[in-house]
């Protein structure tokens, strides 16, 4: 009898260390996220520092400790890069305010959107003569390399595009008045002009797009996509998605 219940208590154990040992705490150790930091306030690098910031970095951090996982590294490259580094699984996921497109969603599994953006068109402070869409017909237009700034700029009639690898670059073009505008992403826009850019430019005109920004995942990877979602649903209704929200936009997400 007592052999039995020794037996029956060494299963158990057994039993135990199998559960813990497939219950994924192996395969959640890391997750590495992809991101292009060139991007305030969503990635960033703050000046003499090489830590990544911004509201993305908060976000997926927070999402990476939901799910389980103990560390969450974040790595740099150029926006272009992102998708492909999912695809060579060289990256678990991609965060980068990056737009959810029907394209895109063809090549990688987004998560549910996390934050409502669209574009705008800025010029030079000086310039009254572009004052919305219509007005850049023929003009010089900077954006940044595969973003959806640039898709919107192709579908202007006579536009000479030239592309560059970040917003700054592009917003530095317009500062040397080498082309007219720049097309990007509003909220991004907006910063650049709160931390110094409205010295020498502004938004014009209304927002061009809506836009919602998602978390992309490996098309092979659903499993991570569904985790994503379930760990970004918990932080809206814990209050902990709002509370980035409010530290790095100063306001409430809107309803
Ligand atoms: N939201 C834009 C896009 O998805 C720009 C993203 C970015 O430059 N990081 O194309």
């Amino acid at each position: 009898m007592k052999k039995k219940f020794q037996i029956v208590c060494l299963c158990m154990f057994v039993f135990a260390l199998l559960v813990a040992g497939c219950g994924g705490s192996k395969a959640k150790k890391e997750l590495i996220v992809g991101t292009e930091p060139a991007f305030a306030p969503f990635e960033f690098q703050k000046e003499n520092s090489k830590d990544f910031v911004g509201f993305d970095i908060d976000l997926i951090q927070a999402i990476a400790k939901q799910m389980g996982y103990e560390k969450c590294t974040i790595q740099g490259m150029g926006f272009d890069a992102l998708i492909p580094a999912l695809d060579a699984k060289n990256i678990d996921v991609a965060i980068a305010g990056m737009t959810i497109t029907d394209e895109r969603a063809k090549k990688v599994n987004f998560s549910k959107p996390y934050y409502k953006s669209g574009l705008a068109i800025v010029v030079n402070k000086d310039n009254n003569a572009i004052n919305d869409i219509a007005d850049l017909k023929g003009k010089k237009i900077a954006v940044q390399i595969g973003t959806t700034g640039a898709m919107e700029a192709e579908k202007i009639a006579g536009a000479k595009i030239t592309s560059f690898n970040t917003n700054g670059e592009a917003c530095l073009e317009l500062k040397n008045k080498a082309v007219d505008a720049v097309i990007g992403d509003l909220p991004v826009e907006a910063y650049f002009l709160q931390q110094g850019g409205k010295d020498f430019a502004k938004i014009v005109g209304k927002t061009l797009t809506s836009e919602d920004y998602g978390i992309a995942v490996a098309k092979s990877n659903t499993a991570l996509a569904k985790d994503v979602d379930k760990a970004l649903d918990t932080l809206k209704q814990n209050g902990e998605y709002d509370k980035l929200y409010k530290k790095w936009f100063g306001e409430l997400p809107k309803k």
